[in-house]
């Protein structure tokens, strides 16, 4: 895959999904920085993992959902690289609960880490992207932001939030040849599906087609793609990586 830009901006590296996307996108040639919150020692280890296999990163320690934190972290990359070429708005969190028993506190917490956070990046990143008239921005939705959970209605609203955001980002970034699209994931094995319990793991293997939770190089390479030259004709898409479960 061909790739225009030079450096990529992954929030919430440090594990699970947004590793992956950063190894794969380091193996791609592209200059990636690692953001994280809390997990400073994993996103070390992975930084000292691309460089031994002589590729390029960065880590870059913020809250995405603080505005002025990621702010000032884009303005450091593009000081340090003269440029942002590509963002991948990844970061998120859980805080599931019967909507009945959820505080109002516990849905716009989710809201915040997950679709404001999403929308400070992509609007920083269209805002320095629109000088150079070139990048692109991934933004890591979910299949419940289209089919809706029990459970969990503030991370579907987060989730649901983001796809229609990205569409509106992808009509106002077009005519700067700035591209914006989501992935939609189904089950992917990371932190965040090891919490559940064994008998609901078993429940949703049974109802996915392809019978199986994917492994995050599934969706690291959906990211590389929709960043690289070969989907410049793509914007204001949601792409799903769910093995079936919702067409
Ligand atoms: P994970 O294993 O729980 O990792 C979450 C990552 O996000 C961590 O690196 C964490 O960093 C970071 N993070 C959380 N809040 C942050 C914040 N405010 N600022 C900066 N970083 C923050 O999650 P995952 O499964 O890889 O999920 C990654 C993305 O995919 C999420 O948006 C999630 O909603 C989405 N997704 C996942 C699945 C799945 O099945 N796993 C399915 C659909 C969608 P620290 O550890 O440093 O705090």
């Amino acid at each position: 895959m061909k790739f225009s830009g030079k450096n990529v901006l992954i929030t919430g590296a440090s594990r699970g999904i947004g590793a992956q996307i950063a190894r794969t996108l380091a193996d791609c040639g592209l200059k990636v920085w690692i953001n994280y919150r809390s997990s400073a020692a994993q996103a070390d280890e992975l930084l000292k993992e691309i460089e031994l296999n002589g590729k390029q990163g960065a880590v870059i320690k913020f809250d995405a959902s603080d505005e002025k934190e990621f702010i000032e972290a884009i303005s450091t990359i593009v000081e340090a690289d003269g440029e942002l070429s590509y963002l991948v708005n990844n970061a998120g969190i859980t805080n599931d609960k019967l909507a009945i028993r959820m505080k109002t506190e516990e849905f716009m917490s989710v809201i915040s880490a997950n679709l404001t956070s999403s929308f400070i990046g992509s609007r920083e990143a269209l805002k320095t992207m629109s000088k150079k008239r070139f990048g692109s921005v991934v933004n890591i939705a979910s299949i419940v932001g289209e089919t809706g959970n029990a459970g969990q209605v503030n991370y579907s609203a987060s989730k649901g939030g983001m796809i229609a955001m990205t569409k509106s980002f992808a009509l106002e970034g077009a005519p700067r040849n700035v591209r914006f699209n989501t992935i939609t994931p189904g089950f992917i094995e990371t932190d965040m599906t090891n919490e559940l319990k064994d008998e609901i793991k078993e429940l949703y293997i049974n109802k996915i087609p392809l019978k199986r939770f994917a492994n995050p190089k599934e969706v690291a390479s959906v990211v590389a793609f929709l960043l690289s030259d070969s989907a410049s004709y793509i914007t204001g898409e949601t792409i799903k990586v769910n093995g079936g479960l919702y067409m």
